[in-house]
C-alpha cells in the first residue's frame, strides 16, 4: 500500500503541475477567504462557487463586515446556491470570528458553526501551511476507486503521512480537488484519458445522477421557500402553499425543517418570514 500510495502522490502532483486551476483564493493564506470559498463550494462545483466568492468577498472582505450585515442580505446574495443553512452558519461563524479573531480560535476551527473536519483541515492547510489532508468526497472517491476500497477510514489513518511527506500540503490537497472534479468525477469519470488508469482498481459505487436526486427533494423545496421569502419579504401560509408548486406534505416538511434550523419564523397570524435574529 505504501508504494502504491507514494506512486499515486507523484502521479497526481505531476498531473496537477500541468492542469491546476487558477483561482484568486488559491494564492491567499487569509483564513477568512478560505472559510468563505470552502463554505460556498460545499455541494457546489468550484467554478460556480468561485462566481459567488467574487461577489461575497467584495461585499464582505472581513468577518467583521459580514457580522455587521444581516441574514436577509446574506441569503439574498446566496440565492441560487441552495443549502441555505450554510449561509446562516457562515453568518454565525463571522460573529464569533469578529469577537475572537482566527488566531485565538486556531487550531480548533471545527468549533465554529458549519465547520467540520474537512473545512477545518482546509483552513489549516491553505491558511497555515499545516501538514494535513483535507478529506472531502473528491479525495475519498479517488481513493475508493484507485485502491478498490469500500471504506477509506482506515486507509487515511495509515497512509495520510505518505501523501504529506516532502510536499506542501496545499499542493496535494488542491491536486486531489482538481483531479476529482475534472478526471475522476463522481459520474462518468474519464478513465480513457486518466494518467493513473494503469494502476487503478476502478471501483464504482454511485450511479444515480445528482440532478435526478435533487428533483423534488426536500432540499429543492427548501430552496424554493427561501427564495420566495427573500424576494417577497414575508408571505402568509396560504399564499406560500399556492406559490410553491409542490405536494402539501413536501412543503410542510420543508417549512418544519427551515423553522427548526431557525432560518425562518412563523408568526401567530401565519405570516412567514426569514428569521433575521
Ligand atoms: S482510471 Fe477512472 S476511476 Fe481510476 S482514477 Fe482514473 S478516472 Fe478515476
Amino acid at each position: 500500500m505504501e508504494t502504491k500510495t507514494k506512486k499515486l502522490k507523484i502521479d497526481l502532483l505531476n498531473w496537477y503541475k500541468k492542469n491546476k486551476r487558477d483561482f484568486s483564493w488559491r494564492k491567499t493564506t487569509d483564513p477568512w477567504q478560505i472559510l468563505l470559498i470552502e463554505t460556498l463550494s460545499q455541494q457546489t462545483q468550484l467554478e460556480r462557487a468561485n462566481e459567488y466568492f467574487d461577489k461575497f468577498i467584495k461585499e464582505f472582505p472581513s468577518p467583521k463586515s459580514m457580522a455587521n450585515s444581516s441574514l436577509k442580505i446574506i441569503l439574498k446574495m446566496w440565492s441560487g446556491l441552495g443549502y441555505n443553512n450554510r449561509a446562516k452558519r457562515l453568518y454565525e461563524a463571522s460573529k464569533i470570528i469578529k469577537k475572537k479573531g482566527f488566531d485565538q480560535i486556531y487550531p480548533n476551527f471545527d468549533a465554529l458553526p458549519g465547520v467540520g473536519p474537512y473545512t477545518k483541515n482546509a483552513i489549516l492547510s491553505f491558511g497555515y501551511g499545516e501538514k494535513v489532508l483535507a478529506i472531502d468526497t473528491n479525495i475519498q472517491r479517488i481513493i475508493q476507486r484507485y485502491f478498490g476500497l469500500n471504506d477509506t477510514k482506515d486507509f487515511f489513518k495509515e497512509n495520510s503521512k505518505y501523501f504529506l511527506q516532502n510536499v506542501d500540503s496545499r499542493d496535494i490537497n488542491q491536486a486531489f480537488m482538481d483531479f476529482g472534479s475534472s478526471i475522476c468525477k463522481s459520474s462518468n469519470p474519464t478513465c480513457s484519458v486518466c494518467p493513473i488508469e494503469s494502476c487503478c482498481n476502478k471501483y464504482f459505487s454511485d450511479s444515480k445522477s445528482s440532478k435526478e436526486k435533487f428533483k423534488g427533494s426536500n432540499r429543492e423545496v427548501r430552496g424554493k421557500i427561501v427564495k420566495l421569502l427573500v424576494n417577497k419579504g414575508h408571505v402568509n401560509n396560504l399564499k406560500l402553499f399556492e406559490e410553491i408548486d409542490e405536494d402539501y406534505e413536501k412543503v410542510n416538511k420543508a417549512l418544519e425543517g427551515l423553522k427548526k434550523d431557525n432560518l425562518i419564523k412563523i408568526k401567530k397570524n401565519n405570516i412567514i418570514e426569514i428569521n433575521s435574529n
